[in-house]
């Protein structure tokens, strides 16, 4: 019989989370719900997502400064390079940084459907992630966060590439970078490796998906790979939303619990602004809220 699979996690782990700025009166509550349910877990930070062609600029701003007026948490500010030219970058993060926002997740992001699926850099703007974190960094020593992808980014020509890319990144000034989740602890491990024999030291945390909506997670997937046995984990869930939950939690969980003991102790959970799955797989992990410890 073999041991249970998660005796004495000792919970030496640190925990970040990110959240999505909200629509309506009610997604706010929602997301506040979160947020508050989440803090006693003492995340290393919480961060906040850019909408697609910056369309969320207004409300990531706002999420952001809330963050900084209500709580001792420390927010990143999600930001991309898309339809922005390089001085309407520079008002954004003099603005974050003004309202005491010291850490940004730097990304390129993806194009808006209009444009056909392609990045085409505005006239005046970044033609990538790595520029921009250099823009970044040349005004304000902000720390920074970029994308790593194990599974290699849908438009990288070769894996060898986009390493390349990511050591630009992070060459550029950026201090960590967070994944693209996945679902193959082989594949993180093994892009691990190779991030390592390239001569990246800075740390890659591993992003944690806990699957809620299985056709959300294919439609995004990119090039994450799918396998078969997680799909045929969810089968006939798809009108079940309890057990469906409840599956993914499972899941989620025991994929860290195998980063774990492959030596991971940082964790990022893209937390999709509920705090149930990310807490519970925090609780399996061994970590206990700060206050109560
Ligand atoms: P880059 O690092 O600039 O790379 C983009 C592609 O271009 C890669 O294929 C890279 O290999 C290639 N490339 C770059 N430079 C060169 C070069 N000189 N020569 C050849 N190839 C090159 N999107 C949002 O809109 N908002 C968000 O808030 C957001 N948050 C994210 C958070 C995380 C943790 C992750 C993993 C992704 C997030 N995204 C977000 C998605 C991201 O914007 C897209 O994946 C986007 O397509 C790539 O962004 P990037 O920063 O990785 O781009």
């Amino acid at each position: 019989v073999s041991a249970p699979l998660f005796e004495d996690l000792p919970g030496d782990i640190s925990v970040s989370f990110e959240f999505f700025p909200p629509k309506t009166e009610k997604m706010e509550e929602q997301l506040w719900d979160a947020i508050t349910q989440l803090a006693p877990l003492d995340p290393s930070f919480v961060s906040v997502t850019y909408g697609a062609g910056g369309s969320t600029r207004e409300r990531t701003h706002s999420t952001v400064s809330r963050l900084v007026r209500e709580t001792s948490l420390v927010p990143a500010a999600h930001l991309t390079c898309v339809g922005a030219s390089k001085d309407e970058i520079a008002e954004i993060a003099d603005q974050y940084w003004e309202a005491g926002v010291r850490h940004i997740v730097a990304l390129r992001g993806d194009p808006p459907p209009a444009q056909g699926g392609v990045f085409t850099p505005h006239p005046e703007g970044y033609s990538g992630a790595a520029d921009l974190v250099a823009g970044l960094k040349a005004r304000h020593d902000f720390d920074i966060s970029v994308a790593a992808y194990p599974e290699i980014h849908p438009e990288a020509a070769s894996a060898d590439a986009d390493l390349d890319n990511l050591k630009r990144k992070l060459d550029a000034g950026a201090n960590r970078a967070i994944t693209q989740f996945f679902f193959s602890t082989d594949a993180y491990f093994r892009f691990l490796d190779k991030a390592l024999a390239a001569g990246i030291a800075t740390p890659i945390l591993p992003g944690i998906m806990p699957v809620t909506s299985f056709a959300a997670i294919r439609r995004m997937s990119g090039n994450t790979e799918i396998p078969g046995w997680l799909e045929k984990m969810f089968e006939g869930l798809d009108e079940r939303p309890g057990p469906r939950a409840l599956v993914a939690a499972v899941a989620a969980a025991d994929l860290c619990r195998r980063l774990y003991q492959g030596g991971v102790r940082d964790f990022h959970f893209y937390t999709l602004n509920r705090a149930e799955q990310a807490y519970a797989i925090c609780q399996l992990l061994g970590l206990r809220p700060k206050a109560e410890a």
